[in-house]
């Protein structure tokens, strides 16, 4: 039998793409290597899926996605945010919105998303052949005359690839995509790690890393400059930080770690400027006064720091707290206020979020998502070159992608 559309890979991109090529009347097969789709789905917004962003505003959306991001806009207009949020509401997901413009499902999370794009594929009459691995194509100049799988070849009018990046690669995601958009002679942006934990140089982190740091200020520096900034929430990890704030500035620091020694500054009281902080110290020592230090730091800290801070302060434990010098208060401050920690470098594509890089948006049509190089090729999804944020920007790219690809496919079947 020969497909209108094949789409390569079940993940929220695939999904989208052969559903709505399919109710725009397309004959669609969807194949997928896991034995279900969105394995990676299931895993997101530590099981609650952080669906999209409620920044609808297209200009603004794709500010979030560096010199890249305009490229984005046609798919935005295609498919927007609001469009999102529609999508998962009429089908019975409430969603709310979160901090940071966060979009979440009210109730249920990741499980509830992956089952809703499921039905949504075979609802949409799409054929779904799940334990089916593309080894390649067979083509002929610049077309695509079949694609062979492990359980035989199958043929379309037109195919599309979204088998994502290379990140968590137990949940499917090999780059094979990127394997063959360059045999097809796309230009592949070299994919990195992006959204990752850093690790650290300190020791005692693991000590700490029961503990969510909210509303902190983050600085990573080299050579002494800044070189990025956050302000939100971090956690210490086993060997090092982890939390939103830290995989945001993750990629800028990956970056300079090529070229040198990186440090990250930990403000814990960013609202609170140096001298008042320091007044507040005095404040609390001269009402403690005879207290001993280990015992002063309660109201300042959570219980799991103290140890740690009381250590990295010098200052001994049994002093009175009436008798820490100014010197030994400036120490402290410090602690409080440039909390300095050494990165030795980052989790990689284990624990990254996202694949920054990909195949090449100068080799793609982002109007319709065709390739350039393939006449009957389209791409969706994080194999591309497009990679935001935390904070619900990267699904989205996948559902305005996803769309566009599925439409403009379906389109082209029906004209030929
Ligand atoms: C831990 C974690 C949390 C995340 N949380 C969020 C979040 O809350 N919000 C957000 O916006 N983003 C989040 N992301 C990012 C988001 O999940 C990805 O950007 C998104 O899943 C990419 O979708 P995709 O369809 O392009 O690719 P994928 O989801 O990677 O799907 C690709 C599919 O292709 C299949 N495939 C690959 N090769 C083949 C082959 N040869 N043959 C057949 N099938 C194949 C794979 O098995 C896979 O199912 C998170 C990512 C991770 C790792």
């Amino acid at each position: 039998m020969k497909y209108d559309l094949i789409v390569i890979g079940g993940g929220p991109a695939g999904m989208f793409a052969a559903g709505f090529a399919a109710l725009n009347g397309a004959q669609v097969l969807l194949l997928e290597k896991n034995r279900r789709c969105g394995a990676k789905v299931l895993i997101t917004g530590k099981g609650r899926c952080n669906i999209t962003n409620s920044e609808n505003e297209p200009l603004r959306f794709v500010e979030h996605f560096g010199r890249q991001g305009k490229a984005l806009l046609t798919a935005l207009y295609a498919f927007s945010v609001e469009d999102t949020i529609d999508f998962f509401e009429q089908r019975g997901l409430k969603l709310q919105i979160e901090r940071g413009g966060r979009v979440f499902p009210a109730g249920g999370g990741a499980v509830e998303v992956q089952k809703l794009l499921q039905r949504f594929v075979v609802d949409s009459g799409v054929e779904l052949l799940c334990d089916c691995e593309v080894k390649g194509f067979v083509t002929t100049g610049q077309q695509i005359d079949a694609v062979q799988t492990d359980r035989g070849d199958f043929v379309a009018a037109q195919y599309l690839i979204a088998t994502g990046g290379l990140s968590y690669p137990e949940t499917g995601c090999t780059g094979d995509g990127y394997d063959w958009a360059q045999q097809f002679g796309h230009k592949l942006v070299e994919p990195q790690a992006a959204l990752m934990p850093l690790t650290l140089a300190e020791d005692w982190t693991g000590d700490c890393c029961d503990l969510n740091l909210k509303n902190v200020k983050l600085t990573a520096k080299r050579e002494g400059r800044s070189i990025a900034e956050r302000f939100g929430e971090a956690f210490f990890t086993r060997n090092g930080i982890g939390g939103p704030i830290v995989l945001d500035m993750s990629p800028e620091v990956r970056d300079a770690l090529k070229k040198g020694a990186v440090t990250l500054h930990l403000d814990l009281k960013p609202a609170v400027e140096n001298e008042l902080f320091d007044k507040r110290l005095q404040r609390e020592f001269a009402e403690l006064s005879n207290k001993d230090f280990r015992n002063s730091l309660g109201k300042l800290l959570p219980k799991s720091m103290i140890p740690l801070f009381i250590e990295l302060s010098e200052i001994d434990p049994y002093k009175k707290c009436h008798s820490i010098t100014r010197g030994e208060r400036k120490k402290l401050l410090d602690l409080f206020k440039d909390l300095t920690l050494h990165v030795t470098g980052h989790e990689g594509m284990k624990k990254a979020i996202v694949t920054s890089g990909g195949v090449s948006l100068k080799d793609i049509d982002m109007r319709t998502m065709r390739s350039k190089k393939v006449d009957n090729l389209y791409f969706a999804g994080e194999v591309i070159d497009l990679d935001g944020p935390t904070g619900g920007f990267n699904l989205q790219v996948c559902w305005s992608t996803g769309y566009l690809a599925g439409v403009s496919a379906a389109a082209a079947a029906m004209e030929a």
